[in-house]
């Protein structure tokens, strides 16, 4: 069967909930048909018509990127704008759009991991936490003989996570009742007579976002032809959020070498650096693009500095008379890091259907440096 574009969103927002992204925001399939055939995917940074016309050349099916085309309400599709030139240039193509934006960034394993993997930050938290995931309770009615198939078909799909435990379940004999009625074909009992059957009542904990999997999982391997299963919220928070993070670097550093130690981490070809030079950098945050709207979260957790991007004038000469110190890495050199690592996490997810993932090679850095 041939892989469409829904799958490869399905992949990316198992990454990347949608209902992470922060109000607003306009993530998700922005150009083409869900249903659409995908060979090729090339994950880019901007759907810029630079990256648009790299993708024709080099085959893609589906550009992935993280800044939305559409970000704000489009008021024309003029092609002689650049909104409305790359989004020409991708529908005489048949070339579909998706993006991922602050849903990437607040991601476990998003745009802001990928900068703390980069700069060697250990130990890291949510620098500003979001949305929290609740867990929910599912209970399903399982026959004897069956319940270790249940079990492993749940788990493996996300059930039974508690802390550092896997397949954390529990299973409890009882005696289920049942009617078949006309037209039904039971695995156990006949039509019209009433059925007494050994059942076990297995239940396990779910994240609510793996809900959805794990239910059709279950159902795959149940061999009933109507399964009773019930699912209770829970108030137990599971996994939290959001943008930004904090951790530590290995050791400890002057501002100045660490401003260098950054830059050639991201390799960007400066970098600009606020605070006092000898400061010691040790607790670092981190946001990528523009975070400097979490500086006073990265001064109220303690950090000693922060990396982003996009700082301006007025908030760097706030944050030398606070005494804090930020490096200013560029909102292009803070952000770059996501593209080959969502192109690897495509190619593995995806690699036995045979799609082919790229890169884009295009230089997009709008700046140059005299
Ligand atoms: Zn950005």
């Amino acid at each position: 069967m041939s892989l469409r574009c829904r799958d490869v969103i399905e992949v990316i927002e198992e990454l990347a909930p949608k209902k992470l992204a922060i109000d607003g925001d306009n993530v998700g399939l922005q150009i083409g048909d869900p249903d659409k055939e995908v060979r090729k995917v090339m994950v880019a940074l901007d759907a810029v018509p630079a990256v648009a016309q790299e993708a024709i050349k080099r085959g893609a099916d589906l550009l992935v990127t993280h800044h939305p085309l559409f970000y704000r309400p489009a008021k024309n599709l003029r092609y002689d704008g650049p909104l409305g030139h790359t989004a020409n240039l991708l529908i005489k193509n048949d070339i579909a759009l998706y993006a991922a934006h602050t849903n990437l960034d607040c991601a476990i394993g998003g745009v802001n991991d990928a900068l703390c993997d980069v700069l060697g930050i250990k130990d890291r938290q949510i620098l500003d936490q979001g949305y929290t995931e609740k867990l929910k309770k599912v209970v399903v009615f399982v026959p004897k003989g069956y319940v270790d198939a249940v079990r492993e078909a749940m788990c493996k799909a996300g059930a039974g996570h508690i802390g550092n435990y896997s397949y954390c379940s529990f299973a409890a004999e009882g005696v289920g009742t049942f009617k078949p009625l006309e037209g039904t074909h039971p695995f156990i009992g006949e039509v019209g007579k009433l059925e007494k059957a050994e059942e076990y009542r297995l239940e396990t904990v779910v994240p609510e976002g793996s809900l959805k999997n794990v239910i059709e999982a279950m159902l795959s391997v149940h061999p009933y032809e109507e399964v009773a299963y019930d699912v209770y919220p829970e108030d137990i928070p599971y996994r939290v959020y959001g943008m930004g993070r904090i951790g530590e670097l290995d050791c400890a550093m002057e501002l100045g070498e660490f401003a260098c130690y950054v830059k050639s981490r991201l390799s960007v070809p400066f970098v600009r650096a606020v605070g006092d030079k000898s400061k010691r950098i040790k607790k670092v945050a981190v946001c990528g693009g523009n975070g400097t709207g979490l500086i006073s979260s990265a001064i109220a957790k303690g950090a000693d500095a922060m990396v982003t991007g996009d700082l301006g004038y007025h908030q760097a000469q706030d944050v030398l008379s606070s005494g804090f110190a930020v490096i200013d890495a560029g909102h292009y050199g803070t952000e770059k890091v996501i593209v080959p690592r969502l192109a690897d996490y495509i190619k593995e997810k995806l690699h036995h259907t045979g799609l082919e993932v790229v890169q884009s090679q295009v230089d997009i850095q709008p700046f140059s440096i005299f």
